[in-house]
């Protein structure tokens, strides 16, 4: 429980005070605090390791080649896979409309309900709380690809995906951070009590019931109901999430600010589920599209889910960033060979089907190597 609860509360902090915080005190503090110089550290590994990530992290990729090696040559129900995929997906869609559209950038306002929704699936994501995700995301945007980034992506590809979870954070990220207002977080009381109660909240909801409902509702063994909708579906969700502080600092283009690191990329886009058009999100981060496009056009279940809760009243104040800023940054800063051309309504269908299609199969990755395997060695792939 100690190693979980780390996860959580150690693995982000910036500053213990926040734990017992005072809004006002808060809000004192950051107008007091000076521009400052960060030191650079030339190497974030000799830091002192977080031990309890390294144990837990260590712990759920081994789980997860065991796991993955024993679904692929036993036989399982088909429910169990595609209540593992919706799960993951609606835990996904969580993390990006919720803690980093709705929590992190205040893209748009959403009732409790919705808010409630969130909460719950993007506490089975192990991805630690909203509150902690939302707080490291707004370091990382104000400070990207500096010292006070928490995952700054100069120091590698692999310490921007995983390795700044194994590492104490830097001084000058904890620096960073105090610099910023997370007091409506704080305020916040679904987000502070998510964040408060978040081990037993992801016990429950992330472990005991994605075991005993294939158990329950289609008589599925215990180990392999675990094996696939707790285990394998935190790795994979997990890795993609991390890709949006990763790959999308790596690789792509950049139409909307060439300046800047991040950058857009269709095949990111498909593994991060819908977050890879990273160029334009670190120039428009208020805009809850993440992109310019519409919805249907673009691989992005979020989008479509912001919209669908729009509809029906749960979320409302839907910010956009204008065609005309669009095109007057994009011009002023941006590369415009790169910037979509006008396309005709055809290729526009045509393409978003595409989009929609790879984007589906592409997020799907993993269940393929152990298909294909079951398709080669067994008569049968599932009971
Ligand atoms: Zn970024
Ligand atoms: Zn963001």
């Amino acid at each position: 429980m100690k190693i979980l609860n780390d996860i959580n509360q150690n693995l982000n902090s910036y500053d213990d005070s926040f734990e017992s915080f005072d809004t006002e005190k808060l809000k004192t503090s950051i107008d007091n605090v000076d521009d400052f110089q960060f030191n650079v550290e030339p190497s974030a590994w000799k830091r002192p390791l977080k031990w309890s990530n390294v144990i837990i992290l260590s712990i759920l990729h081994i789980a997860a080649i065991v796991c993955y090696v024993d679904v692929s040559i036993t036989l399982f129900h088909l429910e169990t896979v595609v209540f593992s995929v919706l799960i993951g997906a609606m835990s996904g869609i969580a993390t990006s409309a919720g803690s980093h559209r709705l929590w992190s950038h205040r893209s748009y306002k959403a009732r409790w309900p919705l808010k409630l929704w969130f909460l719950i699936f993007q506490a089975i994501t192990m991805n630690g709380s909203a509150l902690t995700y939302a707080r490291d995301h707004r370091t990382h945007h104000k400070y990207s690809d500096t010292e006070g980034d928490p995952k700054n992506p100069t120091r590698g590809l692999f310490y921007s995906h995983i390795g700044w979870w194994l590492v104490k954070k830097t001084d000058s990220v904890k620096q960073a951070g105090r610099k910023l207002d997370f007091s409506d977080l704080y305020e916040d009381k679904l987000v502070y009590f998510q964040h408060k109660y978040y081990i037993p909240i992801f016990i429950v909801f992330g472990v005991i019931l994605p075991t005993i409902i294939p158990v329950i509702f289609w008589n599925e063994r215990p180990w392999i109901a675990f094996s696939v909708c707790v285990v394998l579906r935190i790795f994979l969700i997990l890795h993609h999430l991390f890709t949006v502080n990763s790959l999308a600092h790596y690789f792509g283009y950049r139409p909307y600010d060439f300046r800047i690191r991040p950058a857009d990329h269709r095949i990111v886009n498909y593994i991060s589920f819908g977050e890879g058009i990273h160029n334009y999100h670190h120039v428009f981060p208020f805009d809850y599209r993440i992109n310019d496009r519409p919805q249907w056009e673009l691989f992005n279940p979020p989008i479509n889910f912001i919209h669908l809760c729009s509809r029906i009243g749960l979320a409302y104040d839907l910010r956009i960033a204008s065609p005309e800023v669009v095109k007057g940054t994009v011009a002023r800063k941006g590369d415009r060979a790169l910037y979509d051309p006008i396309r005709s309504l055809k290729f526009r269908i045509l393409n978003a089907i595409f989009d929609w299609i790879i984007g589906i199969l592409t997020a799907l990755w993993i269940i393929y190597p152990a298909l294909f395997y079951k398709l080669a060695t067994q008569p049968i792939i599932y009971i």
